[in-house]
């Protein structure tokens, strides 16, 4: 099942639960410009797998500013909403392993869907239902119906950032076993993400550092189905000037910025937070391609220029 890639594919992901706000953008431009500037393809997919939470209206709002910025999918963009048939497979694949069993605990189950940032705290799953009986389990199901759980090993996972660096996980002790379908039947983040991004033969996940201790139990993931994982970039933290964490505030919405600077100067603010450039002149992504350079991107956080 391995597959040798012959592009470089980098990809933008977003979750359309609401607006988007300015870190969105900084980070779909940076995992554009990683993967153009190696000559690569840019694929944006809608993380939609909770359709009640992510109306379409969101997501056709999300792909009409990316166009709107110079950042349009190379491909058909994919909707997790449409794809549960295929991570059924997936999760057939990890169940005939052995891996997988049902839980009827209801806690830290409805973000499932979703990815867990950093914000969201870390919740390490205690394993009351890794051990249940045949017996128990149907004992069970009578009151309710489970989600699905995937046993993880002792085992470090370790990875090299390709901004952060070294980056270690022991994924028993840190991350837990993980939900990867929830007791509504929808597929879950972790499965899904896995699922999608190695179909689509994406070489290189760029986005937030809220998501880097998702990355080892999506190589684990990646390499129990059998697939090469990508190379990860996760980017530092984007603040206001003031620095400020950005929060979902009018004033660092998307559409804010829509709607008082032209896109190439939208561009021009998030390139200078990224020390691509030395001033927040306009210019387009196809025009930063050639500026674009890992070692230049800040490790702590990026700061929107005043
Ligand atoms: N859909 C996730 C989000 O919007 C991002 C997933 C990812 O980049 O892996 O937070």
């Amino acid at each position: 099942m391995t597959h040798i890639p012959t592009t470089l594919i980098g990809r933008f992901a977003p979750t359309p639960s609401g607006k988007l706000h300015i870190g969105n953008i900084f980070a779909a431009l940076m995992a554009y410009l990683s993967v153009k500037s190696k000559g690569g393809r840019f694929i944006v997919r809608i993380e939609d797998l909770d359709s009640v939470r992510c109306p379409k209206s969101n997501a056709d709002e999300i792909l009409s500013d990316l166009h709107t910025l110079g950042l349009d999918s190379d491909v058909e963009v994919l909707y997790q909403s449409e794809r549960a048939a295929v991570y059924e497979k997936y999760a057939k694949i990890l169940e005939d392993k052995n891996l997988v069993y049902p839980c009827f605990c209801s806690r830290a189950e409805l973000h499932a869907a979703t990815a867990p940032h950093e914000s969201d705290g870390n919740y390490i799953y205690d394993g009351k239902c890794r051990a249940l009986t045949d017996v128990e389990i149907e004992e069970l199901s009578k009151k309710r119906s489970p989600s699905l759980r995937v046993r993880v090993p002792d085992k470090e996972i370790t990875f090299d950032d390709m901004i952060l660096g070294s980056h270690t996980q022991n994924l028993a002790r840190e991350c837990g076993d993980f939900i990867i379908r929830r007791s509504d039947g929808v597929y879950a983040y972790q499965l899904a993400v896995v699922v999608d991004d190695a179909l689509s033969n994406v070489t290189e996940v760029v986005r937030g550092s809220d998501l880097i201790s998702s990355a080892p139990r999506q190589i684990w993931l990646y390499e129990t189905l059998g697939f090469k994982p990508p190379a990860f970039a996760h980017l530092p933290l984007l603040t206001a000037a003031d620095g400020r964490r950005l929060s979902k505030r009018d004033g660092d919405s998307l559409s804010y910025y829509l709607k008082n600077f032209p896109p190439e100067k939208i561009i021009g603010i998030l390139a200078r937070a990224a020390s691509l450039t030395t001033t927040s002149a306009p210019i387009t992504p196809a025009e930063l391609v050639p500026l674009f350079d890992p070692d230049k991107i800040p490790k702590t956080a990026c700061v929107l220029p005043e």
